[in-house]
């Protein structure tokens, strides 16, 4: 596909649909030719900062008609390099687009901009009865971005991702249209789920511009226990009898020592639980004291099965609570720190099958000699496995890093897993699409995307490619 290279006529009528000069920057820096895990790099040739829906419609079909390649940019806090500009074109940088909207705690519900950030959200939210339940563990990404990514979180496998806290979004197609995609109502049996064809495109589709947030009762009481186990194989094998004994948890992490080392290295901390060499980070929230209790009991109970040594309870609001969530939430980082260069693989499998994935990835590191540290959800099956660089030279880690990730899709694809549980596949993994889930499969997204995107402009080539 040829696209038009942009033009000082085309800078001209573009920078006269947006009201300050300053929100389009022609001479972008390295600030926009990368995201957090810099596999992938592109400079974009036009950096554009909306600020109203309207100027996104106008760019939005500006760029189709005159087929320029435009790519919706959140807080860059992505993994698989799906927001930058491959092809050139415009970066269209959302997080100007950042207003709270309306808060209706009557429908329950939360309008916001799509550049607005989770942290923003959290803030306003907190001195009020309701919350916005999904818990990534990137605060700053923008709610635009987890839309697109349908992102998960640590609270999964009790109220899901992204998608079902979701209500109603107001897209940016390249008709020039405003669309709104659902309705403030909870129930829908009126054509079309066009809502949640969007949720999760990755910008493929459309540019989120609005965002109605379901809202939660927030919850009374919370707890967190860490289980401790002999090994990480027992702490992962004890997950589905935790599920299957009737507790409903919000939250169930697993992590083993050797990712926990990496961050009392790198962060200088300690991690105030020194037997055991896995872990389950166990949330369960309840209306009253007494219901935690029991289902704390219950759940306990049935890790004993596994070699578990006795839970370390954390009352929420304790600050060795704070350090166990905080060095869960920096696990990714602080793998990040430990070597050069890596890249993810984020597979997401039924629960019973992730043992499965560990073994190869056990036997893979053998293999390859890769190190390959990985933690995750074990609540709902989905891994993050980090391919670590560290020695190799540039062209040793990417013909071991495709190796171990056609590998590893291969292990997901046995047990009816997904590439990716909550990352995406970005322009980072576009290339083993097709072979996952086949041609046929493929070509029908083909032509979706062909209907919401006739000229190609908006993230061509992401997810799959384009053309056959
Ligand atoms: C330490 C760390 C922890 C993380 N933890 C989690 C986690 O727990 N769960 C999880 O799911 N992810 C997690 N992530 C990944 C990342 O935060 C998510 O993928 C997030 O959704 C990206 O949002 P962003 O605003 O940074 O978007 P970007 O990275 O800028 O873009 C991501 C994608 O969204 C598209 N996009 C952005 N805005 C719009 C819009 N308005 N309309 C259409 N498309 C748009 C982009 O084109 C791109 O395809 C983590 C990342 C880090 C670094």
């Amino acid at each position: 596909m040829s696209y038009h290279h942009l033009t000082a006529d085309d800078i001209k009528i573009l920078r006269s649909y947006i009201a300050d000069p300053a929100r389009v920057i022609t001479e972008p820096t390295a600030h926009w030719d990368h995201d957090q895990f810099k596999t992938v790099r592109a400079m974009p040739d036009l950096v554009i900062q909306p600020a109203t829906n309207d100027e996104v419609v106008k760019v939005v079909k500006y760029a189709s008609d005159h087929l320029i390649p435009l790519v919706p940019r959140g807080n860059s806090t992505g993994l698989m390099g799906a927001n930058l500009t491959i092809h050139g074109g415009i970066s269209l940088d959302m997080v100007k687009l950042n207003r709270i909207l309306s808060y209706d705690p009557g429908s329950l519900t939360l309008t916001v901009q799509a550049g607005a950030r989770l942290k923003d959200i959290e803030d306003y939210l907190a001195d009020k009865p309701f919350t916005y339940m999904p818990a990534p563990a990137m605060h700053w990404a923008t709610i635009g971005g987890n839309v697109a990514t349908n992102a998960g979180g640590l609270k999964a496998i009790k109220y899901g991702v992204t998608r079902e806290h979701i209500r109603s979004l107001k897209v940016a197609l390249t008709d020039g249209k405003l669309y709104t995609f659902g309705s403030k109502a909870v129930k829908s049996s009126s054509g079309y789920a066009l809502k949640d064809l969007i949720i999760g495109s990755e910008g493929t589709l459309g540019v989120v511009c609005e965002v109605a947030l379901r809202l939660y009762p927030r919850p009374r009481h919370i707890i967190n226990a860490v289980i401790p186990f002999d090994t990480l194989k027992h702490a992962i094998q004890s997950v589905p009898a935790i599920l299957a004994s009737g507790v409903e948890p919000t939250t169930v992490e697993f992590m083993g020592r050797k990712v926990l080392n990496l961050w009392e290295k790198f962060y200088n901390q300690k991690f105030p639980i020194t037997e055991g060499d896995g872990f389950i980070i166990l949330g369960l929230d309840a209306f009253t004291p007494g219901e935690l209790t029991a289902m704390l009991e219950t759940a306990v109970a049935a890790t004993k099965a596994f070699n578990a040594f006795d839970p370390v309870v954390l009352d929420a609001a304790s600050h060795e609570a704070k350090v166990i969530w905080d060095a869960r939430e920096a696990l990714l980082l602080a793998i990040q720190k430990s070597t050069p260069q890596m890249d993810e693989v984020d597979v997401s499998v039924p629960i019973n099958h992730i043992p499965d994935v560990l073994q190869r990835i056990d036997e893979l590191e053998q293999e390859t000699g890769m190190r390959i540290p990985n933690f995750g959800h074990a609540g709902d099956g989905n891994l993050h496995i980090y391919l670590c660089s560290d020695q190799l030279s540039a062209t040793a880690f990417a013909q071991k890093r495709d190796l171990v990730i056609r590998e590893l899709y291969k292990t997901a694809a046995a047990v009816d897993g997904n590439m990716s549980g909550e990352h995406g596949i970005g322009y980072a993994r576009k290339d083993y699409f097709e072979g996952y889930y086949g041609k046929a499969y493929t070509s029908l997204l083909r032509r979706i995307k062909q209907l919401f995107d006739p000229n190609g402009v908006l993230n061509p080539d992401k997810i799959f490619p384009l053309h056959e």
